[in-house]
C-alpha cells in the first residue's frame, strides 16, 4: 500500500527541520508508484502529484507537525479534496416523485443497488417504487422483484405474458403509477452490457428522456480498476450522470477507481456498496476512502490529535527552551498535559511507525504517575517552578505535605525533571514538538 511505501520515505524525513525539494521529489515518486498500484489512472496521478508537490514546497514550517507528518497531512487533504471533499447528498425533487435512474455495465451491481437504495430510502421515511427497465435478460425482472421484496418495497414491471416489454414505455408508465400510488421516489433499474455499446446507450438515453431523472447514478464496480475511466467517460457522453455509486468495495479494491472517476468526470460519488446484503451500503465518505487509499488511518489519527493538542505559541517557547536547557517545571507540566490530551501514552506510541525504542523509554511514565507529578508541581510556588534548583530540603518537605505525597516523591520528581529535559529533547525530535530552532535533530 501507499502506507508501506511512505513509511520508508517518512523515516528519512523524520526529524528534519524543513522539507527540501529533493525530499519532496523523493516522496512524490513513492506516492506516484503507490497510486498507480492502487489503479489510479495516469493523468489523474500526474495532476494529483503536481498539486501535492506545489503545496509541500509552499508549506509553512509547522510547529505541531514534523516534515514527515506534514507531507502525509497534505497528501491526505488532497486525496479528500479530489474525492469530493464533503459528502454530497441525494437531490430530491421539489415536486415528487423524485426519479433516480441507475446506469452502468452489466454486473456492476445496479439491481442490487436498487434494493439497497430502496431500503435506505424507506428507512429515511420515503415510500420508494422500484421500476424494472432491464428487460434484456429473462430473469432480470424477477431479480429486482426479489430484492424489492427483501427491502419491503413494491416493484413496477411489465405484466408477464405480454412478450418482451418496451423499457421506455415501462419507465413512462412507472412515473404515473408512482403519482397514483403516492410513491415519492422512483428508482429505475436499467439494462447493461458487458461492454459499452451504442444500443445500450441509446436505450438508456431514451429512458432518461421520458423520466427526466433528478439523479442519474453511474454504477461502477470498484474492482475494474483502470477500465473505470473509459467506462465512465462513455456513460458521461452517452447518457450523462449526476453522481457515481461505487460497488464491491468489500473486495480488495484499493479505491483507485474512485479517485479516477471522480476526477475525470467531475461528478461526485454519492454512495458506496460493500457487500451482497441489502444492508452493505452507505453514503460515500471521501475522508474514509482517502485513508483507505493512503492506508495510514492510524497515522492520520495521530496527526490530528497532535495538532489538536498542540498550542503553537507554547510550543515555540518550549522548543526554544528545550534547546537551551532552560525548561522550567511549569513548561514541563504544560508539555505533559499537552501529551496527555492526545490520549493514553500507550495508544499514542502504538500509532507511530517504528516507535519501539520510545515505548521502552516512556513505559515508566504512565497516566497515574502523570497525575502525581501534576499534583506535586501544583504544590510548588511559581519561583520554585521557574527555578527548580532552589528546591532545597525544607522546601521539599513543605511541597510534600501540601500535595499529599512523601518527600521521596518530590525528590524523585526533581531528579526526574532534569532527566526529563533530556527525554523531552528526544520527544521534540520524534513527535515534531520542536519544529523551531533547537527542536529536531
Ligand atoms: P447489474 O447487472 O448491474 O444489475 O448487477 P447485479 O446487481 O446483478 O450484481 C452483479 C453481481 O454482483 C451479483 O452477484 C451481486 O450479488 C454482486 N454484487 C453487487 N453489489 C455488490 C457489492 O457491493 N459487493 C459484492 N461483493 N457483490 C456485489
Ligand atoms: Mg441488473
Amino acid at each position: 500500500t501507499l502506507s508501506d511505501r511512505l513509511t520508508s520515505v517518512l523515516q528519512n524525513l523524520r526529524g528534519k527541520g524543513k522539507l527540501s525539494d529533493a525530499d519532496i521529489d523523493a516522496t512524490a515518486r513513492e506516492i506516484r508508484i503507490a497510486l498507480l498500484e492502487a489503479d489510479v489512472a495516469l493523468p489523474v496521478v500526474r495532476a494529483f502529484i503536481g498539486h501535492v508537490k506545489e503545496r509541500a514546497k509552499g508549506a509553512e514550517v509547522s510547529e505541531a507537525l514534523n516534515p514527515a507528518q506534514q507531507v502525509v497531512k497534505i497528501v491526505n487533504e488532497e486525496l479528500v479534496a479530489i474525492l469530493g471533499g464533503e459528502t454530497r447528498r441525494l437531490n430530491l425533487a421539489k415536486n415528487p416523485p423524485t426519479v433516480i435512474m441507475l446506469a452502468g455495465l452489466q454486473g456492476s451491481g445496479k439491481t442490487t443497488l436498487a434494493g439497497k437504495l430502496a431500503l435506505w430510502l424507506k428507512k429515511q421515511g420515503h415510500a420508494p417504487l422500484l421500476v424494472a427497465c432491464d428487460l434484456q435478460r429473462p430473469n432480470a425482472v424477477t431479480q429486482l422483484q426479489v430484492v424489492g421484496e427483501r427491502a419491503g418495497v413494491p416493484t413496477f414491471a411489465p405484466e408477464p405474458g405480454n412478450g418482451v416489454g418496451d423499457p421506455v414505455d415501462v419507465a413512462r408508465r412507472s412515473v404515473d403509477e408512482a403519482k397514483r400510488a403516492q410513491h415519492d421516489v422512483v428508482v429505475v433499474d436499467t439494462a447493461g452490457r458487458l461492454g459499452v455499446d451504442e444500443e445500450m446507450m441509446r436505450q438508456a438515453a431514451d429512458i432518461r428522456d421520458v423520466v427526466q431523472p433528478d439523479e442519474t447514478l453511474f454504477v461502477v464496480d470498484a474492482m475494474i480498476g483502470q477500465d473505470a475511466v473509459t467506462t465512465a467517460e462513455a456513460f458521461r457522453d452517452g447518457v450523462g450522470f449526476s453522481g457515481v455509486v461505487l460497488t464491491k468495495l468489500d473486495g480488495d479494491a484499493r479505491g483507485g477507481a474512485a479517485l479516477s472517476v471522480r476526477h475525470v468526470t467531475g461528478q461526485p460519488i454519492l454512495f458506496a456498496s460493500n457487500g451482497e446484503k441489502l444492508e452493505d451500503f452507505d453514503v460515500f465518505h471521501p475522508d474514509r476512502m482517502a485513508s483507505r487509499i493512503l492506508g495510514m488511518g492510524d497515522v492520520l489519527t495521530l496527526i490530528e490529535q497532535a495538532e489538536q493538542a498542540f498550542d503553537q505559541e507554547k510550543a515555540e517557547e518550549a522548543a526554544a527552551k528545550l534547546g537551551t536547557g532552560e525548561l522550567t517545571l511549569e513548561d514541563f507540566l504544560e508539555q505533559m498535559l499537552a501529551v496527555r490530551k492526545m490520549g493514553p501514552i500507550g495508544n499514542l506510541l502504538g500509532m507511530l511507525p517504528g516507535a519501539g525504542q520510545m515505548k521502552d523509554q516512556l513505559a515508566q511514565v504512565d497516566d497515574a504517575h502523570l497525575d502525581r507529578l501534576q499534583a506535586i508541581i501544583r504544590g510548588m510556588t511559581p519561583e520554585e517552578r521557574a527555578n527548580p534548583k532552589m528546591i532545597n530540603a525544607s522546601r521539599r518537605q513543605r511541597i510534600a505535605r501540601g500535595s499529599g505525597v512523601a518527600v521521596r516523591d518530590v525528590n524523585d520528581l526533581v531528579n526526574r525533571f532534569f532527566e526529563a529535559r533530556k527525554m523531552m529533547q528526544q520527544m521534540a525530535g520524534r513527535f515534531g514538538f520542536g519544529g523551531g530552532p533547537g527542536g529536531g535533530k
